[in-house]
């Protein structure tokens, strides 16, 4: 039943950032043709799924706050993560760096997507924010609460506006 729930709150969404249309390429009027806006929904519910089986493994006995993602790139792969916390607590790292630093030592570091899962919907925090920017300002975030339901949908330089980056200092990665 969430599954279906959450496919009808998709096909609401007509726009897509540019991060995902490597992968899922536009038709003539610009908008996914409807195969590829199925396919885009599937990513996301495979997304949800993993970044929820993330969660499951958050290691988190300080804050009790439970946090999955789940980053799609542009190979067509899927890495997820959790929050690993520390009793040094600056050591800590968050579910999204967890999955982001997957995916590079994967050699995968063209990133389109990513999922966040928390009890509340609650967005990446400031540091996620920064190295998700590195490897790729326009990948499409989503965060979702325990629910399933989507709290925020959008690009990544909406959350990072005039981030610094790469281009600052003149590199291409
Ligand atoms: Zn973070």
């Amino acid at each position: 039943m969430k599954r279906i729930l959450i496919l009808g709150m998709l096909s609401l969404y007509s726009l897509f950032g540019e991060g995902i249309t490597s992968t899922l390429s536009l038709n003539e009027e610009g908008s996914l043709s409807m195969e590829n806006e199925q396919k885009l929904n599937a990513v996301i519910i495979e997304l949800i799924e993993k970044a929820i089986e993330g969660q499951q493994k958050a290691y988190a006995p300080y804050s009790n706050y439970l946090v999955g993602a789940a980053v799609y790139t542009k190979s067509g792969k899927i890495y997820s993560g959790c929050n690993v916390e520390n009793a040094s607590y600056g050591l800590t790292n968050c579910a999204e760096r967890t999955a982001v630093f997957k995916a590079v030592s994967n050699g995968d570091k063209e990133i389109e997507m990513i999922v966040v899962v928390t009890k509340d919907g609650g967005l990446c925090c400031g540091a996620c924010r920064q190295v998700l920017n590195e490897f790729n300002p326009k990948m499409q975030v989503i965060a979702i609460d325990q629910d399933k339901e989507i709290k925020f949908r959008g690009t990544l330089d909406e959350l990072l506006p005039y981030a610094f980056g790469p281009a600052n200092l003149e590199i291409t990665p």
